[in-house]
């Protein structure tokens, strides 16, 4: 049995012509669908759904062999247990601070930041040795600033037009985003000739 962890949305879409080229096709749709374990055209291939943020967690603990993630969450995760053995160059994006276009930080300030990326932004800004407060968010990070509660968000970007449209700019650039294919290390070994041949696979149809 090989299961891949997937989320719904965007990257289903955008994985499913991906696994059709490797051949598997899954018989269920997960947006009309309530199932979470999804059959496919292979009695021995599942396709899990779960939340993105869950996916590295249920592939470091082998619940799922392989999984789809964003290298945003791969990054607040931490990537232990897990191979990524390739960009699958979808749901791109760019990780970044943004703030209100005329927001500019007084020296020695210490500022608020608001997000669901708290190691991410810990490292970010510790890595500039700059002292910051991080509150957790669990969405609408863009609300944050326009009501005190930050002085910056860290957040992912892609055309802009979110934070254009609540009076926020991007300030700083922290990482390019796109999804990865991931392995459990333990599954990688044990399951090696079929998940290397679905990778070889991928990789054409990327
Ligand atoms: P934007 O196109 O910048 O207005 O993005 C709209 C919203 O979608 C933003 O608030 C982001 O949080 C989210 N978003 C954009 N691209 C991605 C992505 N590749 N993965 C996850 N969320 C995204």
């Amino acid at each position: 049995m090989l299961k891949i962890a997937l989320s719904k949305g965007r990257i289903f879409k955008e994985t499913l012509p991906l696994l059709e080229h490797a051949g598997i096709i899954p018989l269920d749709d997960p947006e009309t669908s309530r199932k979470l374990i999804l059959d496919t055209n292979h009695d021995a291939i599942k396709l899990v759904i779960i939340r993105a943020t869950d996916v590295p967690t249920y592939v470091q603990y082998a619940a799922a062999d392989m999984g789809v993630a964003g290298k945003d969450v791969l990054m607040e995760h931490g990537g232990d247990g897990l191979y990524e053995p390739l960009d699958l160059a979808i749901a791109r994006c760019r990780l970044m601070t943004a703030g209100a276009c005329d927001f500019s930080p007084t020296a020695h300030q210490k500022l608020r930041i608001a997000t669901k990326y708290v190691n991410t932004s810990k490292q970010f800004f510790a890595d500039k040795g700059q002292h910051v407060e991080i509150i957790k968010l669990y969405g609408s990070m863009e609300l944050a600033p326009l009501v005190g509660l930050s002085d910056l968000i860290v957040d992912v970007v892609d055309t802009g037009n979110t934070l254009k449209a609540n009076g926020l700019e991007p300030k700083e650039h922290i990482a390019d985003i796109s999804s990865r294919l991931i392995v459990n290390k333990a599954s990688m070994k044990m399951k090696h000739a079929q998940i290397q041949s679905l990778i070889k696979k991928i990789a054409e149809a990327v």
